[in-house]
């Protein structure tokens, strides 16, 4: 089992607290913050318990006890968004957590990525999870775009896997090994796409149709 302690700096201390393991905590002697060795102590009977044990400032050299106590965890209000559709859920983070615009995580089955960060009415690109008052997240899973070749007479099959906001246009070029190919036509879940240019995002495409390009050699 893994536990986190929220400090300073984050520490992670899988299991138990091998010796030598440095924690940032209070010591009365220098009177600031400083990295103490750790000399013995495990972690509580819960994870909210934190840690308890035995520490050596490295600064000073004294010796004390020490229970850094686990910080709980905060829920964001979130409004995750997939597509048009978008729900609102709370998500847990631990406080100190950073948190970014961009990034990306899994929960509850989907790879999120998040897309906006508020903190009191203000959009910020990062912040610490303590202060967000609300996050916006959209669905980022990966999709398998089908892929018919026309060969002549036959028709091959391929996938390429793509980001669900990832564009395909009739005339986009694509590749599988040595083959080259061309979009002829787009298929959504509502229609087909024949005109040149216009993008469709991954996610609504059913599939696409292409054409093998001879390769030409000079
Ligand atoms: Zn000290």
């Amino acid at each position: 089992m893994n536990y986190m302690i929220h400090l300073n700096k984050r520490i992670i201390v899988s299991g138990f607290m091998p010796e030598a393991t440095v924690i940032f905590t209070l010591c009365e002697s220098c009177g600031e913050e400083t990295p103490h060795r750790v000399l013995r102590g495990k972690m509580g009977a819960t994870p909210e318990s934190g840690f308890e044990g035995t520490v050596q400032c490295v600064t000073c050299k004294t010796i004390h006890s020490a229970h850094i106590p686990m910080e709980k965890p905060v829920s964001i209000h979130s409004v995750i968004s997939n597509g048009e559709l978008s729900e609102r859920k709370n998500i847990e983070f631990g406080p100190l957590e950073e948190v970014r615009v961009g990034e990306e995580f899994f929960w509850e089955d989907h790879n999120l990525q998040i897309t906006s960060i508020e903190i009191g009415g203000k959009r910020v690109n990062i912040s610490k999870a303590r202060e967000i008052s609300g996050l916006w997240l959209k669905i980022f899973d990966t999709v398998s775009v089908k892929v018919s070749i026309v060969r002549g007479p036959n028709t091959k099959s391929e996938k390429v896997e793509a980001a669900p906001d990832e564009e395909f246009a009739v005339g986009d070029m694509l590749e599988f090994g040595k083959d080259k190919v061309v979009i002829d036509k787009i298929k959504t879940t509502r229609r087909m796409v024949y005109r040149e240019g216009s993008t469709i995002e991954a996610r609504e495409i059913t599939r696409v149709y292409a054409k093998l390009i001879k390769e030409r050699t000079y």
